[in-house]
């Protein structure tokens, strides 16, 4: 927040943290972070930090929850004890309990599910610093972490919020614009096919705001997927450049 002021956004339309109002947060993308895990991402999305793991597509555990038609896509996103600035309980809340089927939800569309029947693709969410729009960045994360596990897909799931704070509506909210601002609306995107995959909405907007904010989201998502794109590279590269 601004500090001579209790608005969020000053009188030349800069944000508390120096952005303007269509401007991203600084995102940086590492994939192959976690030699233990099929496929792994890490993120730094603005002050965020999270690590994405991801395992299969393997047998079904316990064995009663395989699908004989399908492959079942379980997600578990977790934040760390010391990712607020107060202490979080370990125990998963409620909060968390619903983002993990939300990334889930957002993630589905972009895997053939049907080509792996009776198998699962588990993907563990770690929240390491959080700082708003820790979903967006999850499941960023998790569909590069998805992808480095070899699991074939549609095409990557990028996501990125916009909302509104202080009646302008900017793009990307970090903590104090989520909390303080009127309205947040998380997109989920899937650029090369041009299909939203998570549209949720808190707070109130109108019409025109609204679509502002889903443009001005899926204009985010489409940077940040060209930075996603370029993280999978890099690590291949060295692979080749190691091999020859
Ligand atoms: P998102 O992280 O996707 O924006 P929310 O809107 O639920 O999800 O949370 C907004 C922000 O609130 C989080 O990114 C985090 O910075 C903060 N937050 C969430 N849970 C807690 C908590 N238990 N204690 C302190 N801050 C929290």
């Amino acid at each position: 927040m601004n500090e001579k002021s209790d608005k969020l956004i000053d009188k030349k339309g800069i944000r508390g943290d120096g952005r303007k109002a269509d401007e991203l947060r600084s995102v940086k993308l590492q994939v192959g972070v976690l030699p233990n895990a099929d496929g792994s991402a890490y993120i730094e999305h603005g002050k965020n930090k999270i690590l994405a793991a991801a395992f299969g597509p393997r047998e079904m555990h316990p064995k009663h929850l395989a699908q004989a038609d399908r492959m079942v896509l379980r997600c578990r996103y977790h934040m760390a004890p010391f990712s607020v600035q107060e202490r979080k309980s370990p125990a998963p809340s409620r909060r968390e309990v619903e983002l993990s089927k939300v990334i889930k939800e957002s993630l589905e569309p972009a895997l053939f599910l049907e080509l792996y029947p009776r198998t699962g693709v588990d993907v563990f969410v770690e929240v390491l610093q959080a700082d708003g729009g820790t979903r967006c960045a999850s499941i960023t994360a998790a569909a590069l972490a998805i992808a480095d596990a070899g699991v074939p897909m549609k095409d990557l799931v990028v996501a990125c919020a916009a909302g509104k704070v202080d009646d302008t509506v900017v793009v990307d909210l970090y903590d104090a614009e989520d909390k303080l601002g009127s309205a947040d609306v998380p997109v989920a995107f899937m650029p090369n096919l041009n299909a939203i995959t998570l549209l949720q909405m808190d707070g109130i907007l109108s019409p025109d705001e609204f679509e502002q904010a889903v443009n001005m989201a899926m204009e985010g998502c489409k940077k940040i997927y060209v930075m996603q794109k370029e993280a999978l590279k890099t690590k291949y590269m060295v692979v080749k450049e190691i091999e020859e």
